[in-house]
């Protein structure tokens, strides 16, 4: 597999397994410069079911009708977009996730971005939004913020004021809130740039109680709260109390989230199941401890859309 230098170098490649279709073949070994300007990942003997090779298994192991329905935005339902203002979500998952919350008990979405901003970018009024990375939570019109992290939106502040003098081309600062986001996709060099703003970031933040966290061509600046996408998505699994739990993600911040399924679904003796969407830029954990595998956002609005299908009938009514 080729791909583009900076892609493979920065990430974890999944590769569709050409010799069996029904799985996906994930692997990072030592990346190969090739003439063409391209780099060839090795693959290890990892296998991860492709989830629309085996929609029938899936339906046999979750209740459809009972289980409750959690997803990542950016590179999930919306594909990543160079400014994070141009990304947009797919219209074929707004369409089945707004069919999906008069469904299901549950249909969540989380996300590093605030909530507010993520409900507006999903536009399904009926689905709860955690944002921030489980900071804030959005439900029926209602935003909790935590209130530890509210404290350190001066340090937040800081930072923020000490870094954006030194940003440089293809570099931007976004506030959000309790939480900052350093965006360097489109820096010349992204590998450099994100060495760089790392430097930045641990002289502002000294001894702030700020963390860092890096994810897809993105450094995150978090107040230093013990809450994120798992703690967020164990709440809500506790809250709703649903048959069965399915979410889907695509980076590093979302294997969280994956182990509070996992582990609340051993403790409640529910079926729980995590759907890792691949990318060249997927970390090996997200990958690692998926059940099951897609290609991008058009393969998850497809199984969205397949999960609608399964519960309406013929004619448009619920099955069941
Ligand atoms: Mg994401």
């Amino acid at each position: 597999m080729d791909l583009p230098c900076e892609e493979a170098l920065l990430g974890f490649v999944g590769k569709r397994n050409t010799g069996n279709a029904s799985g996906w073949r994930l692997g990072l070994r030592h990346p190969q410069l090739t003439a063409s300007g391209t780099v060839s990942l090795g693959m290890t003997p990892m296998l991860k079911p492709h989830l629309l090779s085996h929609l029938e298994e899936f339906e046999t192991r979750m209740p459809l009708r009972s289980m409750a329905l959690l997803t990542d935005l950016d590179g999930t339902i919306s594909p990543i977009a160079p400014h994070p203002q141009r990304a947009a979500v797919l219209p074929g998952c707004r369409t089945a996730l707004h069919q999906l919350s008069r469904l299901l008990p549950l249909v969540a979405c989380v996300s590093g971005r605030p909530a507010m901003a993520a409900a507006g970018m999903v536009d399904v009024p009926a689905m709860v939004y955690v944002g921030n990375h489980g900071l804030e939570h959005l439900a029926e019109g209602c935003l909790v913020t935590d209130q530890r992290a509210l404290v350190l939106a001066p340090d937040l502040a800081a930072v923020a004021s000490s870094v954006q003098p030194d940003l440089q081309d293809g570099e931007t600062l976004e506030m959000k809130g309790v939480s900052l986001t350093l965006h360097f996709r489109t820096a010349p060099n992204p590998l450099r740039a994100r060495n760089r703003l790392l430097s930045l970031l641990n002289q502002a933040i000294g001894e702030r109680a700020l963390r860092v966290r890096e994810g897809r061509m993105v450094i995150e600046v978090l107040p230093e709260v013990p809450v994120d996408k798992g703690t967020a998505t164990q709440g809500l699994l506790a809250r709703s109390s649903p048959g069965g739990a399915v979410y889907l993600g695509d980076d590093r911040t979302d294997v969280s989230a994956f182990e509070a399924v996992h582990r609340w679904g051993r403790e409640q003796r529910k079926p729980a199941l995590c759907v890792a969407v691949a990318s060249s830029e997927a970390p090996e954990a997200l990958l690692s401890s998926a059940d099951y595998v897609v290609a991008g956002p058009l393969e998850v609005c497809s199984f969205l859309n397949w999960t609608v299908r399964q519960m309406m009938g013929p004619g448009g009514g619920v099955v069941g």
